[in-house]
């Protein structure tokens, strides 16, 4: 029964049982009203009252300031990997398109188009880098992505883990030696990954904001978001697909700073990006578009932004200090199954290194026996007589992996601890 077990799946995760019975009784009935959450119009006020709460709760937990909008989204975390790019390099045209009339002294409607194409054209040939760093294959697919959309000339990697770790993925490259270009679209990373177990320990010192010359950041918080407090006023744009440590599968939310947006920045116009050779991107995936229709502009799964409602109400009514509490009991959690690891090095090895580790995403090697592959089936095996589930390795890296996500109870991190202990007893 779901009592007797703590699945500790890298996502979809663990969703709390209140919640789930709440929205289960919703999709039958929704307050009285005959008809179920999933049966709805997305544009009746029930929805929009569900949508709007769920944003302020959101904003409410994680401290949003009022110069950000959030936006609901369909696609998931891959979606964002393309809308980051449409997105920013749109940002990127529009505000060097701007440079080039000041420069020229002269307004758009009064320059001959084929001019401003052509001198436009240079810049985007001589200047456009979208910046990435790589410490695991999530960020590693993401700028995969940007080369597939706009070409591999205008990828920028700023650092890639593997070349300072034997090839694989485990540690975060030291800023001093992050190669960063000259104004990039963007300089986007990924917070926490998932398949790796690499977190950054906190926000990067060398994209701090700096004045005028202040990098547009953008991150991937898929899989730590609401876990740990974040200055989200650092950032241009954050992304999380919901399914980790938000809600159930099917939408994505986009933290994104209003000054990104018209009338702040306006977007190039189609006939243009196509001159200028550049991709225009599906409608669904424009932050304009959906922040003017408040997440709107296409039916939305309205139930699926309930669950995420329901999770943030538990996390506010949980934790007076809102994210700091949650980030204090998720940082024990990861301490617990880290100290049991750590205590039996012969029986376990934890794959990144000590200030790479992740806190959702806990992941090693079970060397206890002398095959590895053996020792990690008896491991897999005798966790789930447990009721410890979900613990197999992403397939590309093999291993243990143990997803420590917000809804696994201090109890089930406990659990796992002492198996571990139990374990690392088993006799040879
Ligand atoms: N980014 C991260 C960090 C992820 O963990 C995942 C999925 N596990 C994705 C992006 C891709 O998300 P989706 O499957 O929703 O496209």
């Amino acid at each position: 029964s779901r009592e007797e077990i703590t699945y500790f799946g890298a996502g979809p995760a663990l969703l709390p049982t209140e919640v789930l019975k709440t929205a289960a009784a919703s999709l039958v009935d929704y307050n009285n009203t005959g008809l179920g959450l999933a049966e709805h119009s997305h544009r009746s006020e029930l929805a929009t009252g569900i949508l709007n709460t769920t944003k302020d709760d959101l904003a409410k937990y994680l401290d949003v300031p009022n110069d950000y909008e959030i936006l609901f989204m369909q696609g998931g975390g891959s979606g964002e990997f393309s809308a980051t790019v449409y997105n920013m390099v749109n940002v990127w045209v529009e505000r060097r398109k701007q440079k080039i009339l000041k420069e020229l002294g002269v307004e758009e409607s009064k320059i001959p188009e084929n001019d401003l194409v052509q001198q436009l054209q240079k810049a985007v040939d001589e200047e456009l880098k979208i910046d990435y760093v790589v410490t695991g294959s999530w960020s590693l697919k993401a700028s995969q992505e940007a080369a597939r959309l706009v070409g591999a000339e205008h990828v920028n990697v700023v650092a890639d883990a593997r070349k300072i770790n034997d090839g694989k993925f485990g540690k975060i490259p030291e800023e001093s030696s992050w190669k960063l270009s000259k104004n990039p679209a963007m300089v986007y990373y990924c917070d926490n990954e998932t398949v790796d177990g690499v977190e950054f320990p906190g926000f990067p010192k060398i994209l701090e904001p700096n004045g005028d010359d202040s990098p547009l950041v953008v991150a991937d918080m898929s899989s730590n978001i609401l876990s740990r407090r974040i200055p989200i006023k650092n950032y241009s744009l954050i992304f999380f697909g919901a399914q980790k440590n938000l809600g159930s599968t099917g939408i994505t939310v986009v933290i994104i700073k209003k000054n990104l947006l018209p009338p702040v920045v306006g977007t190039p116009a189609p006939t243009l990006l196509r001159k200028l050779g550049l991709p225009i991107g599906p409608i669904v995936l424009s932050y304009e578009t959906i922040a003017k229709n408040n997440s709107l502009y296409n039916t939305l799964s309205i139930f699926d932004v309930y669950i995420a409602g329901q999770v943030l109400k538990s996390l506010l009514a949980t934790f007076t200090d809102k994210v700091d509490g949650q980030q204090a009991v998720a940082d024990k959690k990861a301490q617990l199954i880290y100290a049991a690891l750590d205590a039996h090095p012969e029986s376990f090895k934890v794959v990144p290194a000590k200030d790479a580790r992740s806190r959702m995403n806990i992941c090693f090697r079970v060397t206890h026996l002398e095959s590895v592959d053996e020792s990690e089936k008896l491991f897999l095996k005798g966790a789930v007589e447990k009721g410890l589930t979900g613990l197999k390795g992403h397939r590309s890296v093999g291993g243990i992996r143990a997803s420590n996500y917000n809804s696994i109870p201090l109890t089930g991190a406990e659990k796992l601890a002492a198996f571990i202990e139990e374990f690392a007893k088993t006799p040879k």
